[in-house]
Parts: structure tokens; sequence; C-alpha cells
């Protein structure tokens, strides 16, 4: 068990180890498989031994990755196999309805994003046709793989309400392995980018970011995050929908007033602005969207307004809600939110880490009552030897798969006992007691207020 619990960090130092190399190598080792195979690139030989150290590095830790999948395929599959099979038996005796096993209406979403698609499509070959065919193509695919796909799938899994056969048992416990089962799914992930950190040392950064996995403290900030991701992309949302308000009513009454600094232009030591003019409207939205940095103020964007002018006024008007708008309302939601599940998530990882370390996952018992009901200190295990040794949940599960195997011939009366309660669903695992209390006659007090 410790062993499994050191391999993700000895894997993660393998990834560090990787990017201090790749940090110090030159730019000619960027893609180390072109490098180590290409005829025409020449190396000094200390390149060479340095070509060969990520490779062997990247080699190791690819292979890391792949024992741990293999490891989560192990333990999680065959038992989301088996219950996604006994869910299936259990509604299939329950409801003789077939037709309520699959939910056809779960892909009308689906049909409506892709109606939006193809107008969109149509939309946009028609008024942005100076676009290159190849630019219009990478569009229209990213659109299909980014958003259509993905939501078919989505919908594919929800109308399967049962699943009745056995290619629709192994979509639903590969969809839910790969959406589910965090271990999974984030070492697919982690071992993609040690693959394409092959061709491209880039990708073997985001190796580091694993950290956030193996840390409890970095984990929440990531639980904060996707606790909140709906309320997250509302915000998003309603910050572009401001963005093409504003690029809309900006091009239309204020359209040379929008001004950009040019770095290149520096006339007599003060900076050059150059005046912007849109040819649309979504020029000058993305132009905003790429301008959100300077954190909901238009100083930069729009020109200064003089007063006494005709567009004085609305400038003031259209600046100042702007800056109300996006600059105050708007970051300080998004600032709230992740504040707020931050906090409840640092909560919620603090009550688990506080029942993994103070309350025995088998009788329920907490370290304080263990520790205060009166037993002889000299001659009994700590609190920690019970929740390790006494009362470890492997010993019951070993238990349990010993009786199993046990002959039935054999068994003595405790051995019987346990497997007539297993057979009723019984009470067999003790509850708030141990052998330990029982031997020396010590109960949990239950005055009141315990
Ligand atoms: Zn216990």
């Amino acid at each position: 068990m410790r062993c499994c619990r050191l391999a993700p960090w000895q894997i993660y130092a393998l990834a560090c180890l990787i990017n201090l190399n790749v940090l110090m190598s030159p730019r000619s080792l960027r893609s180390p498989l072109q490098a180590w195979s290409s005829p025409t690139v020449s190396l000094t030989e200390q390149e060479r031994t340095s070509l060969n150290l990520t490779l062997f590095l990247g080699l190791i830790n690819a292979l890391g990755y792949v024992a741990i999948l293999v490891y989560a395929v192990i333990t999680t599959i065959p038992a989301a196999v088996v219950g996604t099979e006994q869910e299936a038996q259990r509604m299939m005796e329950l409801e003789s309805d077939r037709r309520r096993f699959f939910k056809p209406g779960a892909f009308t979403p689906w049909f409506a994003v892709l109606f939006f698609s193809a107008v969109f499509m149509l939309m946009h070959s028609i008024n942005l046709s100076d676009l290159s065919a190849d630019q219009s193509r990478r569009v229209y695919l990213s659109l299909f793989v980014g958003l259509n796909l993905p939501y078919l799938v989505r919908c594919t899994r929800h109308s399967i309400v049962v699943p009745v056969n056995r290619p629709q048992r192994t979509f639903v416990v590969v969809y839910d392995a790969i959406l589910t089962k965090p271990l999974f799914r984030d070492h697919m992930v982690f071992l993609a980018l040690s693959l394409l950190g092959f061709s491209g040392t880039e990708y073997y950064t985001f190796l580091l970011l694993d950290v956030v996995n193996l840390t409890d403290k970095l984990s929440s900030l990531v639980d904060a995050i996707s606790l909140n991701i709906d309320s997250l992309a509302l915000v998003f949302y309603v910050f572009l929908t401001s963005s093409l308000t504003y690029a809309s009513l900006g091009i239309t009454y204020f359209p040379d007033a929008f001004v950009t600094s040019y770095k290149g232009a520096m006339v007599a030591g003060a900076q050059e602005t150059v005046r912007v003019t849109f040819k649309s409207t979504l020029s000058c939205f993305w132009y905003l969207v790429y301008n959100f940095s300077t954190r909901g103020s238009l100083k930069g964007v729009l020109a200064d307004a003089h007063p006494k002018t005709d567009e004085w006024m609305p400038r003031v008007a259209f600046d100042t809600a702007f800056f109300l708008w996006v600059g105050i309302i708007l970051f300080t939601t998004i600032t709230a939110l992740l504040v707020d599940s931050l906090g409840k998530a640092r909560a919620a990882s603090t009550r688990r880490n506080d029942a993994k370390t103070n309350e025995c996952f088998v009788c329920g018992l907490r370290r304080y009552d263990y520790e205060n009901c009166g037993l002889d200190i000299s001659s009994t295990p700590s609190f920690d030897e019970h929740l390790s040794d006494a009362h470890s949940p492997w010993v019951v599960v070993a238990y349990l798969a010993y009786l199993r195997e046990r002959d039935p011939n054999l068994l003595t009366g405790v051995e019987s006992y346990t497997l007539a309660q297993i057979a009723t669903k019984g009470d067999f695992i003790p509850s708030k007691a141990c052998h330990v209390m029982q031997t020396q006659g010590k109960a949990l007090r239950r005055s009141g207020g315990d």
C-alpha cells in the first residue's frame, strides 16, 4: 500500500528531472524524437548525452503512467462492470416496459446545437467570405470536434437509462470511468502528455501540474473551481455578451475613438497611439475581449474625450457604465465566487482529513471517545494502532475474502455466524466497540451530550 502511495510521487520526481534537463538543454533538442532519429541533425557528444537522458527519463515516466493506468483499470473497471450489470438486472426485473430504458428525448439538445452550428457555418461562409478555405475549415472542424461530437457522446450517455445489451454496458462503463474516475481520467491525460513530450518538450511542462492531484491543499483549489464551474461559465458568458453590447454601441456612436498602443512607433520619446478602424462589429468585439486584461477600464482602448465637445457627456456615461458593470460588478463576482467556493472546499477537505485521522472507518469510534473510556493505558494499543491493525478496513476485506473461499464443512461457530449475518445483511461489524474494550469491560459512555 505504501508503495502504491509513493509511486505517483516517484513519477512526479521523474517529470521534474525531465523538465530540469530540458530547461538546461539547447533549443535544437526541443523535439527529442526528431533530433534522435533524423540523420541530418548533427549533435555534439554532450548534446547527444542530454538527449539520451531526456528520452530515457521520458520513457520511464510514460511507463510509470501506464502502470498507474493498469492499476486503475484493475481496481475500478471490474467493480464498475459488476455494478452496472447488477443495476441493469435489478431495473429489468422492476420494469417490464423496455421503452423506458431508452430516452430519445435526451438527443433534443444535441439537435438544437447541430442546427445552431449549421446556421453559424452558413452565416460564417456568407459574411466572412474573404477568409481562406483553410481558415474556414479550421473553424468548422473545431466546431464539430470541440462542441458537436462531445455533446453527441454526452447525449448518448444520457439517453441510456438502463444498458440492456453488452455494447451499451461497455459504453456506459467506459464513459463513466473516463468522466467520473479521477485516477483513470487524469492519468490518461498525463500519459498522452508524456507521449507528446517525445515530439515537443513543451508538453513535459504540463506534467508538473500533477502536483495539484498529489497534495490535498492544492486539490481543494481545483475542487473550488470545479464546484462552481457552471457559475463561472455563466459569468464569462455575461462578459462576452457585455463585450458584444459595448462593441455594437462603440462602433455605432464612437467609431473613430478606438485606439491601440503601437510600440513600434516611438516618436521623440513619446508613445504614438494609432487609431483603429473596425471592419465589422466582430472585429471590435474581439478587440474588446483581447483587452479585458485592462480589468474593465476603457482607458487604453478608447482615445480620451475632451470637455466641451459633443461626445463628452455620452463618453462619460459610456466609459463609466463600462467601468461599473465590467470592472467592478463582473470582476468582483468572479473573485467572490472563487473565494466563497475555496472556503467551502477547504472546510470539506478539513472535515475529510479529520474523519480520516480521528474516526474509525469500521466501527465509527472517535479518537476522543476511545482515549477517554477508561482503558488500561499500559496494555492497550493506541487509537492509531486501532485504525491500522485491529480495525483496518483491509483486515475486514481480507476476512470476507477468506470466508468466501472457506470450505463450508470446516466453518467455525464465529465464521458461520458472520456468513449468516452477511447473507441476511445483518449487522456483524462492531459499532462503537472493539475487542480491547470488550475484554476490559469498557463501553462508550452514552451520557447526554456525548
Ligand atoms: Zn474501530
